[in-house]
């Protein structure tokens, strides 16, 4: 820039006052051009409130803007999720509290918070019996993260992996790679009720190479399940696959801390 003018062609509309403007001559590689500013704001009373008009309409279509974009985003998310309706339903506010369950409401609250607020990604397991609020507890930390735009898969060890199965009838293998490799790199993956299902041995050694790739990348997961380390291992072995199994479970032990639902399961806490 090598010269700035001020032109005082302009009138303000309600008082007649000459406004300035900013005009910069620019010479840049031999071509001259100019570039004109913005026009003065004249300090009259009508002039003032007619700004302050046009600044709080920007500034509201500013913000109209960036919750659509939010909202945008967070549709998206919730139709990458695999969540359905009833799981977008959970949060911790519409989690039934009773003595037994209130210190795992808070754990699971606090694990949300950490994640969002201070980017911490440690796993979790979840453990508690049929009807204990595990899958209300996993789902409400899914929703909170998703509404701060961080990408969560949510389901069942076979709800996921079917994803695959259905792949080889259409675009074979290549397909596969892309959902394990989506599986492996998201922010969260949630696997709920884990060893409900006696998976087979194709599913379990996808599963290692998930849980595997996971912990390689230091991303978080987090499991439910109705059973304790042992009976975990029982339930994935589905008596011939222990390698695999044990391979499984040590990973995620090494992983995870835990969340125990209910005080009367003799079912040890892991934290
Ligand atoms: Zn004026």
């Amino acid at each position: 820039m090598i010269q700035t003018t001020f032109l005082n062609d302009v009138k303000c509309k309600f008082c007649g006052k000459e406004l300035r403007q900013k005009e910069m001559l620019f010479d840049l590689e031999d071509k001259k051009f100019t570039i004109k500013g913005q026009i003065e704001r004249c300090d009259c009373d009508r002039s003032k409130e007619y700004w302050k008009r046009i600044d709080y309409e920007k500034e509201q279509e500013e913000k109209r803007l960036e919750l659509q974009r939010k909202n945008n985003i967070i549709d998206r998310l919730y139709s990458n999720s695999k969540m359905n309706i009833r799981l977008k339903s959970y949060n911790f506010d519409n989690y039934k509290v009773n003595p037994d369950n209130q210190k795992a409401l808070n754990k699971a609250k606090k694990y949300a918070e950490d994640y969002i607020k201070n980017n911490k990604r440690g796993s979790l397991f979840i453990t508690g019996g049929v009807g204990t609020g595990k899958t209300h507890l996993a789902a409400s930390i899914a929703n909170e993260l998703i509404k701060n735009e961080i990408p969560v898969v949510f389901g069942t060890l076979i709800n996921l992996l079917n994803d695959i199965k259905d792949s080889y009838s259409s675009d074979g293998y290549e397909k596969e790679g892309y959902i394990i490799e989506r599986y492996s790199k998201i922010n969260m993956l949630i696997i709920d009720d884990l060893g409900k299902e006696r998976p087979s041995e194709w599913t379990l050694e996808k599963l290692f190479t998930i849980i595997n790739n996971r912990y390689e990348n230091n991303l978080p997961v987090i499991i439910t399940t109705n059973y304790n380390r042992d009976k975990l291992r029982e339930r994935l072995a589905n008596n011939k696959n222990y390698e695999i199994a044990d391979s499984i479970i040590s990973r995620l032990y090494e992983m995870c801390k835990g969340i125990a639902i209910y005080g009367d399961d003799k079912r040890k806490e892991l934290v």
